[in-house]
């Protein structure tokens, strides 16, 4: 695979090669690669006039909207790094990452900016350039304008993103990104402990993207419909990186909801998707879910998160596409292990966890004890990869650096082992390990069992505190609609399946799990709850 160094190349090229085509398809909005390249200039010119300058950080904090995608393009073309920041982050967690970026410039929905972020970026001190999206008219199909004729107007001291990529004339000239630049500021989402900044170059991206556009085997020009949030690292490269690269349409919706989305799966007819787990399983639960509305999908992809085999199962029977592993995560810029085409991933006999794919042909994948030494196949041990995707480190964080990226290896945190025909398994998070009595409990192995039964729709298991046993396993599930089972039959259906010391002694039923905005299941919120 010979990648462009950078994103914005591939980009670049697209335009060259089909300058009509639709870029970006947003209701029934269509912005083409020659649109899309002229106003990703003027906001680039726009923001170089206020003071943006090459390596400066710009945080995007938007929905999955054209301007998202017109901001990240316009930061690039003017030399800029993109913080991408998950738009329902309140004052607090956006304050952190203003200070820990030392951010100049904020693209936002103008929501945000008068709500709260004006004042937040005051107090930040380093923020000196505002523009805001209209976003009200973006929600649903009825009002939808996406290349509105008026302005909206002076806003508190920020420019109104379209106005500007209109009116700013052409891009700076600044230097193309090299391969070795950085790209994106991306925090973790804080599923543990507090956000540390991990800097995906543009060569990282550029990689992956290449990577997820050859192995798709998608025609040039498919299109892609942006399931997972665009903010967060699978939706940045696996659908718009991917998408550019391949000069194909990527289609939106505002944000994840099932209803608004099967609408668009049948408008836009896309031929690849990517979302995690519960994408899935909330769409499966909507009432006018059919088969029809996924028969133009070549691929249908689950990206980091863990997919349960179950839920593959239950979804193919019902709607008929099989639903793909990937693993990855945002230090190695999105997949770092795809199920290659044409192929199905298997379930292991022992575990009955699924394959999460095989890592690429310049990605070593090792699976490690405590001391750094390799184990052989089929033993458990810590996750360790290097390859053209893993992130150079933490943004000024030389400790989280050392210690995750050792001479260039990512030290995942996660759990796995892999068989001889060279298929990845991911067992767990490290640290999300249950010490029932002495003995190891994966969280991830009773929730597979738990998704078998046909009343679960979401399954979370966590340890509780225990005078005895040190810790317990504690179940919480959410039902599929109509759905009426109670605690103890839960309980003893993962009694029959599993050893003794395995099964979850408490199940709790919710009327839903809560989540991160991209989808995850947190279990640190269960367990703070438990
Ligand atoms: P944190 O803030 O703790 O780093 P995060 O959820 O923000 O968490 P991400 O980089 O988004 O971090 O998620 C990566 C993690 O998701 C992986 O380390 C792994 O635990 C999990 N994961 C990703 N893909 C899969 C998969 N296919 N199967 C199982 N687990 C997966």
């Amino acid at each position: 695979v010979q990648p462009p160094p950078s994103p914005l190349h591939a980009f670049r090229a697209a335009v060259r090669r089909a300058p009509d085509r639709t870029a970006l398809a947003y209701f029934d909005g269509r912005i083409d690669y020659a649109e899309a390249d002229a106003l990703s200039d003027g906001l680039a010119g726009h923001l170089a006039a206020r003071g943006l300058r090459p390596g400066d950080r710009a945080a995007v904090m938007l929905q999955n909207t054209p301007h998202f995608v017109l901001a990240v393009l316009a930061v690039w073309k003017a030399g800029g790094v993109v913080v991408p920041v998950n738009p329902m982050y309140k004052a607090a967690e956006i304050r952190h990452i203003l200070d820990d970026a030392e951010v100049t410039a904020v693209l936002c929905a103008d929501r945000t900016w008068a709500g709260f972020l004006r004042a937040t970026a005051a107090e930040a001190g380093s923020v000196r350039i505002a523009v805001t999206a209209d976003e009200r008219g973006l929600q649903t199909r009825d009002d939808v304008r996406v290349l509105r004729d008026e302005p909206a107007g002076p806003q508190d001291g920020a420019d109104d993103l379209l106005t500007a990529a209109r009116t700013g004339g052409g891009a700076p000239t600044v230097p193309e990104p090299a391969a070795a630049d950085i790209a994106l500021i991306s925090y973790t989402s804080g599923t543990s402990g507090a956000p540390k900044g991990a800097t995906n170059t543009h060569g990282n991206i550029s990689y992956n993207a290449e990577r997820m556009r050859t192995g798709l085997e998608l025609a040039e020009g498919a299109t892609y419909f942006a399931l997972a949030p665009l903010f967060h690292i699978t939706g940045m490269v696996c659908e718009l990186a991917t998408c550019l690269a391949n000069a194909g349409t990527l289609a939106l919706a505002y944000r994840f909801e099932a209803g608004t989305v099967l609408d668009a799966f049948l408008e836009h007819r896309p031929a690849f998707t990517v979302g995690p787990a519960t994408a899935y399983m909330a769409l499966m639960a909507h009432p006018s879910a059919t088969p029809g509305h996924f028969t133009s999908f070549r691929t249908v992809s689950s990206g980091g998160a863990p997919l349960p085999p179950a839920l593959v199962e239950k979804f193919r029977t019902a709607f008929g596409p099989h639903i793909h592993n990937g693993y990855g995560l945002t230090e190695c810029t999105a997949p770092c292990a795809t199920v290659p085409p044409g192929r199905q991933a298997p379930v292991d006999k022992v575990s009955g966890t699924l394959a999460v794919g095989v890592p690429g042909p310049d990605t070593v994948v090792r699976i490690i004890d405590e001391a750094g030494r390799d184990l052989p196949f089929g033993e458990q041990g810590e996750i360790a990869v290097r390859g053209p995707q893993v992130v150079p480190g933490y943004w000024r964080r030389p400790d989280a650096t050392a210690e995750a990226v050792p001479d260039g290896e990512l030290r995942t945190g996660d759990i796995g082992f892999m068989d001889r025909d060279g298929w990845l398994y991911v067992v767990d998070r490290k640290k999300d390990m249950i010490n029932a009595s002495g003995f190891k409990v994966w969280p991830r192995e009773v929730e597979d069992v738990l998704y078998t039964h046909p009343a679960v729709r979401e399954a979370a298991v966590v340890g509780v505190p225990d005078p005895y046993r040190g810790e317990t396993v504690k179940a919480y599930v959410s039902l599929r609609p109509g759905a009426s089972p109670d605690p103890a039959e839960l309980a003893a259906y993962c009694k029959e399946r599993l050893a003794a010391y395995k099964y979850p002694r408490v199940v709790e039923i919710l009327p839903e799990l809560p989540k991160t905005t991209s989808g995850k299941i947190l279990r640190r919120e269960l367990r703070r709850r438990a």
